[in-house]
């Protein structure tokens, strides 16, 4: 129900003050035609109205959340608090720097820190978001490239297990796509990318792990390929929750990194909020960055580097959202940072290995932080899909994964637990799963039902793409 259709004409806007001086009435032109729309309802009502609409919605807050490829945690309140000291919130963008010497800092602790995890030389924290930081990382290849002179190269190497940014980021900054399919083992196919190695490559950029969940065996190969034919490799760092502290892309070979600081680094996300994918580089491509911060007596400064490729946000993009990383890493420590890792693994292998004996698990072996499932022979032997079991799972309140990607996996499910989940979470969400799957079994039309207990049950989503209703006409 809209706070709209919940109010009542005549009871009044009581929370407005009476005015106390004089009234000053505008020019006839620049009056409204009709009266202000607004509905009319008291102080508990309008509580009531949000908190009917906040109990409608679900986050990590409310439950297991296992959206594959977004790394649903659990953001530790402290990182709110932080972000929400008046010393933060209340700059102005344009304080003259000495005035803000401590957010400076904060950056700058937070970019020595994920250039350590990475393996890199220098970050920019403007990228508002993964893909943005992997257009700015693009860039920054290009960059390098017509500074030498090269200008031959106009291609950009994906493998077909990249996330679907890659491929759209890489259009975008005006190169196109080599596709390089993976082998049976879900890893990129050695062959193929020698064949499409040459000197018009541009770069390679890599997910890994992938969106199928698997670290690339082959990793140093491919970027000794890439590297040998004058390209650049890119890596895409938006899955770090299941390496950081463990291996460095740096050290592998890369030479740009995004990192989605509103996943690994714990920002809450998810409805499009602000999010922050910051692109760290190596020595080389440094001079290309939209700004470094470089330290000028006991000053910080920023500064536009030589080369660069000017500034791809506003200001010092979405700060508030660097000071939770810096606090998420502050508190976990030295020894915290591979730990998380370490138990997302964990989880990931745990939930795979115990539902494997139901559910067709996509590519066996030991996985990363995520994994996929295929239900492909469930949907031929009872009729319901990967959707149905989706479907299925928000009945039991719980949140779907991630459906139908990878696209390279026939009705795809792809779970993410994260660490901050329990073994006892871990094995009620099993139990539903392998529940849902007798379900599906004994009796689809329940499944094709689902679901029922939610606030809307199922919706026409194919509708509510291509006809978005996304404006309330008033009765009157
Ligand atoms: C989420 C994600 C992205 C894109 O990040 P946005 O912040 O949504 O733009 C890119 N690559 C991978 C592997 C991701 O998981």
């Amino acid at each position: 129900m809209l706070v709209f259709e919940r109010g009542r004409e005549g009871r009044g806007l009581s929370l407005i003050p009476a005015c106390d001086v004089e009234l000053v009435m505008p020019e006839k032109s620049d009056k409204r035609k009709r009266a202000l729309h607004l509905p009319e309802l008291s102080e508990s009502e309008l509580c009531r109205h949000y908190t009917d609409l906040a109990k409608e919605c679900y986050g990590v807050n409310d439950g297991f959340y296992p959206l594959g490829s977004c790394t649903m945690k659990y953001n530790p309140k402290i990182n709110e608090d932080m972000a929400a000291l008046p010393e933060f919130t209340e700059i102005h963008p344009l304080q003259p720097e000495h005035t803000v010497q401590g957010c400076l800092e904060v950056m700058k602790t937070a970019e020595e820190y994920l250039c350590e995890i990475t393996g890199m030389k220098r970050m920019t924290f403007q990228p508002a978001a993964g893909a943005h930081g992997e257009f700015t990382g693009l860039l920054l290849i290009k960059a390098y490239h017509d500074s030498r002179g090269d200008k031959k190269r106009t291609k950009i190497i994906i493998p077909d297990s990249a996330h679907g940014t890659n491929p759209a980021s890489a259009v975008m900054a005006g190169y196109s796509v080599v596709s390089i399919p993976s082998g049976e083992d879900g890893c990129v196919d050695l062959e193929k990318l020698r064949e499409a190695a040459g000197d018009d490559v541009a770069g390679l950029m890599l997910t890994n792990p992938n969106t199928v969940g698997l670290f690339d065996k082959n990793i140093l190969e491919i970027t000794k390929i890439i590297h040998e034919c004058g390209g650049q490799c890119y890596y895409d760092g938006a899955n770090l929750n299941a390496v950081m502290g463990m291996v460095r892309p740096g050290d592998m070979g890369f030479d740009v990194i995004h990192l989605n600081l509103h996943k690994t680094f714990s920002t809450p996300h998810g409805g499009g909020g602000p999010g922050s994918g910051p692109v760290g580089c190596k020595e080389h491509l440094a001079e290309f960055l939209p700004s470094i911060l470089v330290e000028r007596g006991e000053k910080l400064s920023f500064v536009k580097p030589r080369n660069s490729i000017g500034e791809i946000k506003s200001f010092y993009g979405n700060f508030l959202i660097v000071v939770r990383a810096l606090t998420y890493l502050m508190t976990l420590g030295r020894e915290g940072v591979p730990q998380v890792s370490g138990n997302a693994v964990l989880n990931a292998n745990y939930m795979m290995h115990k539902l494997k004996d139901c559910y067709t698990i996509a590519y066996d072996g030991v996985c990363m932080h995520e994994f996929v499932m295929s239900l492909s022979d469930l949907k031929k032997k009872s009729g319901v899909s990967a959707m149905d079991i989706a479907k299925g799972l928000l009945d039991n309140g719980i949140h779907p994964p991630t459906m139908y990607f990878p696209l390279i996996v026939d009705e795809a499910l792809m779970v993410e637990p994260t660490e901050t989940e329990s073994k006892e979470t871990l094995d009620e969400v099993i139990a539903v799963f392998k529940k849902l799957y007798k379900t599906a079994e004994r009796d689809a039309g329940e499944l094709h039902a689902a679901p029922v207990h939610t606030p809307v049950t199922r919706l026409d989503e194919v509708g509510a793409a291509r006809h978005p209703v996304l404006k309330y006409e008033f009765s009157k």
